[in-house]
């Protein structure tokens, strides 16, 4: 595969950057955004000055105005912020179609091949960056590597206003020094099993044998060994893309029956399943949908190491969720399930026979469904259930995105 340039851009301190630029008084000052001091509020975005003192996001606000007690505080202005992302993304979107806007201040470009058009890449970050200063006013830092993930390592190396380049074939190299919990993939209780076992860098996790990577990752190894080395072939997502493929169903009477909810969630697989085959899509991420009597509303998400379109896969990975994350016995009002993260293309068979012949027969009950019409083939599962919940016309969620 030709090595790819992808750009990951990233503003500096961007809730706080925007507060200085609506008041130049306070600019250069340790500034948070945040909730109320008195409340549980939470550090959103805080400047460089404030970071100098030890305060960063998520902290309690509390705490940041104990380590930082002449801290200017703003409860943020959120249309302001959204307004100034939209001026970003647009200078972005200048410099090539496939942008992805992963978040308010994030985006993803891929910029292969645009080299006649807009120079070295380095050249490109250096462009873009200048560009978001002068005509927003915002600082940004950029990773610029051959793919997503390091990339986005590489602009938070490169924070604040930085600029930070990774050669093709030197991923692996960039990568082994910085500790395991800069890995995608890696989350703090990872991150601290992995330090038990001496494993505190990214190139020490990288060298270790299939065996150990297997005992500490399961399935997941052979992708933990891969993005350990800086490898990562996840395509720039964009907007167009970004969509999702959803179904919910909210009951007539409340539903508490795991039986019934496993079963409503497996029809709904399908039907999302069969969707995204018709779109010829498959999903990365697969979400669960729940709501309880008092409309409290919880959603889930797990990503999965292949894109799928196959209902199994779906109910799978919703149904694991839901037995994590439902209390067992408790009323649900609603439930629903998810496809997002949609990536063009079939179903991918490179670890199993089983996913192939899945794909095949599915696309053999697409054509006897088209045909015959939806009725015509139904899963055995789904021929008879205990309880049959009524369902509350008209029904939400047709396709429509999920969040
Ligand atoms: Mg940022």
């Amino acid at each position: 595969m030709k090595p790819r340039s992808i750009h990951h851009v990233d503003l500096d301190a961007f809730f706080a950057s925007v507060e200085e630029l609506l008041d130049p008084a306070i600019s250069g000052l340790p500034i948070i955004v945040g909730g109320d001091p008195q409340g549980r509020g939470v550090v959103a975005s805080c400047s460089y000055a404030a970071r100098a003192f030890g305060v960063h996001s998520a902290m309690p606000v509390a705490q940041a105005l104990r380590l930082c007690p002449q801290a200017i505080v703003r409860h943020g202005h959120h249309s302001v912020y959204a307004a100034y992302s939209r001026r970003v993304m647009a200078i972005l979107a200048e410099y090539t179609p496939l942008l992805e806007q992963i978040s308010i201040d994030e985006a993803f470009l891929d910029v292969t091949g645009s080299d006649r058009l807009f120079g070295a890449p380095e050249t490109l970050a250096h462009t873009i960056q200048n560009r978001i200063q002068v005509e927003c006013g915002l600082p940004s830092s950029l990773g610029v590597a051959g793919n997503k993930l390091v990339a986005k390592i590489a602009s938070a190396r490169a924070k604040p206003r930085g600029v930070l380049v990774v050669p093709s074939g030197q991923e692996a190299a960039f990568l082994a020094p910085l500790t395991i919990d800069r890995l995608w993939g890696v989350g703090d209780v990872t991150a601290d099993r992995l330090r038990k076992e001496g494993i505190s860098t990214i190139g020490k996790l990288a060298a270790l044998p299939l065996r150990d990577m297997e005992r500490l990752f399961g399935n997941g190894a052979a992708g933990m060994h891969r993005r350990a080395l800086g490898i990562d072939d996840r395509p720039v997502v964009t907007e167009w893309h970004r969509k999702s493929v959803s179904q919910e169903r909210t009951f007539a009477r409340d539903v508490s029956s795991i039986e019934v909810l496993m079963h409503c969630l497996l029809q709904m697989s399908e039907e999302v399943a069969a969707q995204l085959r018709k779109d010829g899509d498959c999903a990365r991420t697969v979400v669960l949908k729940m709501r309880y009597p008092d409309f409290t509303t919880i959603t889930r998400r797990v990503t999965l190491a292949q894109p799928t379109n196959l209902a199994e896969v779906l109910h799978q990975e919703a149904s694991q969720l839901l037995r994590r994350e439902w209390k067992r016995g408790a009323q649900l009002r609603l439930i629903g399930i998810g496809a997002t993260g949609l990536v063009r293309g079939r179903q991918l068979a490179l670890f199993d026979d089983h996913s192939e012949q899945l794909s095949r027969l599915s696309r053999a009950v697409d054509k006897i469904r088209s045909r015959y019409g939806r009725d015509s083939i139904r899963r055995a599962a789904l021929l008879e259930t205990s309880e049959s919940p009524e369902e509350q016309p008209p029904r939400e969620g047709n396709g429509r995105p999920m969040v």
